[in-house]
Order: structure tokens, then C-alpha cells, then sequence
């Protein structure tokens, strides 16, 4: 095989540059980091790990609540896997999900644990995390004085008592109080010209049309908001008394992305080794007022709609949402514009549902009149995406005609679409059959889907399954393979070639190639399997399916010859590979 990938189109090629790069960390340092650290090391210094056999350890999962011990490490494949929960991975989805770092962080942790540094193509990184830092500071000595203000203010405690927040959670979500007056940060804070630019930086201060700044937050009860790891990077204020807007928020900065960021997360994360859900609403009161009651795992959006960004770091510590709106129309709305945006993103185990509270209530009222246990009953009877989908559709359209039902079908297939492939597209496409009592509906689904539904043949699937296991096996492979017209053939080829062209591998290497990609998944999955072959038999089988595989190449070359025949379209050249290929197989 002389070239290493063979790309037909532009998306092929994206594809090949995310498997080529990780941004500024070079791809080749990641494997030969994993190359260098021991799973079995790592593991067991956060969860003691006992030997099963020479290359297999055991654990009780950390990932889910067990009693008997189903997670697994192999020390051969590098690679974790628990039997109760599916939680699996090579020594960086273990930091990812353990010590729930993000990407670069958990390399920097391996690296540390490996006693080597992380080599960045960029140095402008680390000027800019620096600024952050800074920032991030003084944001956190704002968010001090403001506290200390608080304790100070009656008008603002009294608001606080009103409200019925108590002061260890006002102490937990680290409420403050900005007091009336126009310069109090900028007197306190900003006492050089740079420190004033910083502060604006940081978007507590406006610039003044005729020059100088003035405090953006002026009588109104402070909430700051936290990242990940507990630093400030933002404020919300709430005005006391009437007046606009009910609530301000510290606009877009550096350190600051609305569309990325959810309050209440940090808290969320503190208070939860393991986090089963997480419940999305509109307010910061409603967050606090949640947590107050016990219901630890509520999240806000801070001013806008749901973004997919935000969901993909939810996805990160649960695999259930619950969206809590409104009951109103305005609710529903919301609601449903959640919902499109939830749909690209929806793998296969994520489950979304739908929580409408009755008219005129939101959450911070309603746990305080009902308490935890009626509340969590919400939770549990909350819609799930599947009916709230077809419910707001069918809601549009005309069911009893065949022009309601054509329409209703129409719209649900183009959203249908935007669903990853996958189990939970597929039996939503069923039900869109079974209600628009239609045929027509297996004709639209996307090509993919139908490939999958075809049982793949069984040489493939072991000649993969082995690969994955054993990837040294690539090396018996010295002749090319002719290509084959089946699903999971790419996906093949293109592991022969990522092992061929890595030199130290083992599962957990290997499958670092398909991190974020849908493949990945699979391939984690016959990285597991137990195919029941004795090690002293896996080099023959897999030369065996080799062979299989290389007559159906064969076979399906010859078909595909022969008809262009019967229609009389075929070349002299093609003629003399036809002849060749009918005496190969004799
Ligand atoms: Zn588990």
C-alpha cells in the first residue's frame, strides 16, 4: 500500500487532518506518551486495583455504584473497561473521566505522572493563560469585597433572608453585594492605569464617552460565576429593588464565553462524586434555591439559549439532561429550540428530557412550596425528547390526512437528519413510520443507516476484532489488500495503516487515532470482545479471514465485470483482468 490514506473528498480530508493533529500538542508526543506511562500504575494509584491474572486487573467501578467488580484493566492492551457501566478508555479517557480534566490538562497530568514535558508547538499559550490568570485574580479579590460588603449591607442581607436563601448557601455560591456608587471597584481596584485597563478587560468597568470608566455593577446582589475548577471568571448581579435590567451579567471577555459557561457547574461538581443527571434551568435563584433543597445538580445558562458547547460539557460528567422550562408557550418555545439544538449531539446513550413546570412557577418557587421529593417526582414523569418531538410536530400537522401526514413526515425527516447515526435514529425513524402510517420513510434514511442494518460479514468484523486486540497481527498483512465494497472496510484499511505507521503500540495507543470520532466507539468495543480463540491459533485465524476476505474482493471484482459484459461496455483491457480474475479463483 504505497499511499498511507487513501482521500477521495474533502470531508475524507478533514477527517485525516483531525486524526493528524490535536491542536498544539504534537500527535507523535501524545503516543509516545501513552507509550510510556503504565494504565495499571495510574489506575491503581487512585482506586486500588487487585491482579486477576498475569496481565488483567480488577476494581469496583468508579464510574458507577457496584458492589461486586466489573471494571477491568488490561496491562497488554492498555486499556480499561467495566462489564457493569461500558466506561472505557486508554490512560487519557481515564484522566478525563476520573479526574474530569479537559484534554490538555489530562496530558499535562500523564506527562507529570510520566516524569517528561509536554512540548508546545506554541508559546503564545502560555502568555495568554497567564493574562487569564491574572484576570481571573482579580476577579476573585472582587468577588472578596464584595462578600465583605454584603456582611455589611441590612438592605442587601434582608433581601437575601426575603428571598429565603441561607447564609451557608450564600456562603457556598459566594453571594456578594455591590454597594451604591459609581467608582467603588474602580477606587479600590483600578489605583494604576494599567490595573483601571484590566478591570476593563475583565468587564467590571465602563469606559465614560468624554474618558475614565465607571463600576458596571452598582446596588445589586453579586453572584459570581465559577469555572470548572472553581476560578471567577464573570459576575451576575441582581438588582434589589425594581428597576433595569432585573439582571445584569459581565459581558463576553477573554476569560469569559457565555455560550460556553453554565453557573451552578462548579457547585454541581463539588458537591457530587458521581454526577447521574443534571438538570438545566433558566436563573441563578433557580439554581440556588435548588441546592438549598437538596437538589444538588442543577446548572443555569447565563442569559442565553442552550449551545451545543454547553451540552458537550454536560455530556462530560452525565449522560442524563433534563431541561426544566416553563409551562407556558413562551416555555414550549424554548423548549423546542433546545431540542434542535440538542440533535446533532445526541449519541446513542444520552438521554434528554423535558420538565414543564405548572404556569407562573419556576423552580426557585416551587421547591419551596413542594420540598425535594415532589420536586424529584417531576424529574422522574419529565417528557422524554422522543415524545415531546413527535407531541410538537404532530401538534402542526394534520394526522388524518394524507397531506397532514405527508407534511408531519416531511418536517420530522429533515430534523430526523440532523441525528447522528445510530440506534436512537433509527428507532425514531420507526416511530415516524409508525405515526405518518407510511412507507416512504426508509427511502429517506440516510445511507448509512441502511449499511448498518446489514449484518456486516463475519470475516471483517473478526479480521477487526483482532487487529484491535493484537495489533501487532497488521505486520503478518505484506501484500496490499484489493478493496472491498463493504461496510467497516475503510475503517480496516485505515487501521492496518495507523498501526503500520506507529511504532509503539498497544490497544490504548491505537485507539487514541479515533478519539472524537463515531468509529471510535466501536472499535472500543471489539477492542473488548471475547472472541474465544487460543492465543496460539489468533495468527492462523487471522490469516484465514485475510484470505476470505481477499476471495470476496475477488468475487465481487468478477460480478462487477461481468455485468458491464452482459450490457457489452467492457474493454479489451478489462476482458484480459476478468480472464485473470476467473483463473486466480480456480
Ligand atoms: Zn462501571
Amino acid at each position: 500500500m504505497q499511499n498511507h490514506f487513501d482521500i477521495k473528498n474533502d470531508s475524507q480530508l478533514t477527517l485525516y487532518n483531525t486524526i493528524m493533529s490535536t491542536g498544539s500538542i504534537p500527535r507523535e508526543f501524545i503516543q509516545r506518551l501513552l507509550s510510556q506511562v503504565d494504565i495499571v500504575d495510574l489506575i491503581d494509584g487512585r482506586i486500588p486495583l487487585r491482579k486477576k491474572s498475569s496481565n488483567n486487573y480488577f476494581a469496583c467501578c468508579p464510574f458507577h455504584a457496584e458492589k461486586s467488580a466489573s471494571f477491568s484493566v488490561s496491562h497488554t492492551k492498555q486499556f480499561y473497561y467495566c462489564f457493569g457501566c461500558g466506561a472505557h478508555g486508554n490512560a487519557i479517557d481515564f484522566l478525563l473521566q476520573f479526574d474530569r480534566l479537559s484534554f490538555p490538562e489530562a496530558i499535562d497530568a500523564l506527562a507529570k505522572h510520566a516524569g517528561i514535558d509536554v512540548p508546545r508547538e506554541t508559546i503564545s499559550n502560555t502568555a495568554h493563560s497567564s493574562i487569564d490568570t491574572q484576570l481571573c485574580d482579580v476577579l476573585t479579590r472582587i468577588a472578596k469585597y464584595y462578600q465583605t460588603e454584603l456582611r455589611q449591607s441590612k438592605t442587601a442581607i434582608d433581601y437575601l433572608k426575603n428571598r429565603g436563601i441561607s447564609g451557608p448557601i450564600a456562603k457556598e455560591f459566594c453571594l456578594g453585594f455591590a454597594p451604591s456608587g459609581w467608582e467603588n471597584v474602580l477606587q479600590q481596584f483600578g489605583t494604576t492605569l494599567p490595573l483601571k485597563h484590566q478591570l476593563y478587560e475583565a468587564g467590571m468597568l465602563i469606559k465614560k464617552d468624554e474618558g475614565g470608566y465607571y463600576d458596571r455593577f452598582r446596588e445589586r446582589i453579586m453572584f459570581p460565576i465559577h469555572e470548572r475548577r472553581g476560578r471567577i471568571i464573570a459576575f451576575g448581579g441582581r438588582i434589589l429593588d425594581k428597576g433595569d435590567p432585573k439582571y445584569l451579567n459581565s459581558p463576553e471577555t477573554p476569560i469569559f464565553q457565555k455560550g460556553r459557561e453554565l453557573y451552578g457547574l462548579y457547585q454541581v461538581l463539588n458537591a457530587n462524586r458521581q454526577i447521574e443527571r443534571i438538570v438545566l434551568v433558566e436563573g441563578y435563584m433557580d439554581v440556588i434555591a435548588l441546592f438549598q433543597y437538596g437538589i444538588t445538580y442543577a446548572v443555569a445558562t447565563l442569559g442565553t439559549a442552550t449551545t451545543a458547547h454547553h451540552l458537550h460539557r454536560l455530556f462530560r460528567y452525565t449522560t442524563d439532561i433534563i431541561f426544566c422550562f416553563d409551562g407556558d408557550a413562551a416555555g414550549r418555545t424554548a423548549a423546542w429550540r433546545a431540542l434542535l439544538t440538542t440533535l446533532p449531539s445526541l449519541r446513542d446513550e444520552i438521554q434528554i428530557r423535558f420538565m414543564f413546570l405548572p404556569e407562573g412557577e419556576d423552580p426557585d418557587s416551587l421547591i419551596r412550596k413542594e420540598g425535594k421529593d415532589a420536586f424529584e417526582q417531576r424529574i422522574q414523569t419529565a417528557v422524554t425528547l422522543s415524545s415531546f418531538f413527535f407531541q410538537t410536530l404532530s401538534a402542526q400537522a394534520d394526522l388524518t390526512s394524507v397531506d397532514g401526514r405527508a407534511r408531519f413526515v416531511k418536517l420530522a425527516t429533515e430534523h430526523l437528519n440532523q441525528l447522528p447515526p445510530g440506534i436512537f435514529q433509527q428507532m425514531m425513524f420507526e416511530e415516524l413510520a409508525k405515526k405518518g402510517r407510511t412507507e416512504i420513510i426508509s427511502a429517506q434514511m440516510p445511507p448509512q443507516m441502511k449499511l448498518q442494518k446489514a449484518r456486516a460479514p463475519s470475516s471483517l468484523r473478526l479480521a477487526i476484532i483482532l487487529l484491535i486486540q493484537q495489533p501487532q497481527l497488521a505486520h503478518c498483512i505484506t501484500e496490499p489488500l484489493p478493496p472491498i465494497d463493504l461496510p467497516g472496510f475503510a475503517l480496516f484499511f485505515e487501521l492496518i495503516e495507523t498501526i503500520k505507521n506507529n511504532a509503539a503500540y498497544t490497544t490504548g495507543t491505537i485507539l487514541e487515532y479515533w478519539r472524537d470520532r463515531k468509529e471510535g466507539k466501536l472499535l472500543a468495543k471489539l477492542a473488548l470482545l471475547e472472541h474465544m480463540i487460543p492465543a496460539s491459533g489468533i495468527e492462523s485465524e487471522f490469516l484465514g479471514t485475510l484470505q476470505r476476505l481477499k476471495k470476496l474482493a475477488n468475487k465481487q471484482q468478477i460480478d462487477q465485470l461481468l455485468s458491464k459484459a452482459a450490457k457489452g461496455e467492457l474493454s479489451q483491457e478489462e476482458k484480459y483482468r476478468l480472464h485473470q480474475l476467473i483463473h486466480d479463483k480456480k
